[in-house]
């Protein structure tokens, strides 16, 4: 039941780094528990793949680099 769930919300949300604030600190990287971000010419990528928006790199960065996409519904469009 906990994995449908996961899978539910990694389909209709996302999490997203603004490259323009990300330092490079990498404490997102550290506290991710599914080794979903990496840095990537010093900047922390996150991999969807991996992700399970448990949203916990959102306060490890210092910077407020990362966040949840309030855009992002999976692709699902509700039409208008
Ligand atoms: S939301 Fe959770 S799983 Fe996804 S990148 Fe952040 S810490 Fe890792």
């Amino acid at each position: 039941m906990i994995f449908l769930l996961s899978f539910l919300k990694g389909f209709f949300m996302r999490i997203i780094v603004d490259q323009t604030l990300c330092c490079g600190h990498a404490a997102c990287v550290k506290i991710c528990p599914e080794n979903a971000i990496s840095l990537i010419a010093g900047k922390a990528t996150i991999d969807a793949s991996k992700c399970t928006v448990d949203g916990l790199c959102i306060p490890a960065c210092p910077h407020g680099a990362i966040e949840y996409d309030d855009d992002y519904a999976g692709g699902v469009g509700c039409g208008f």
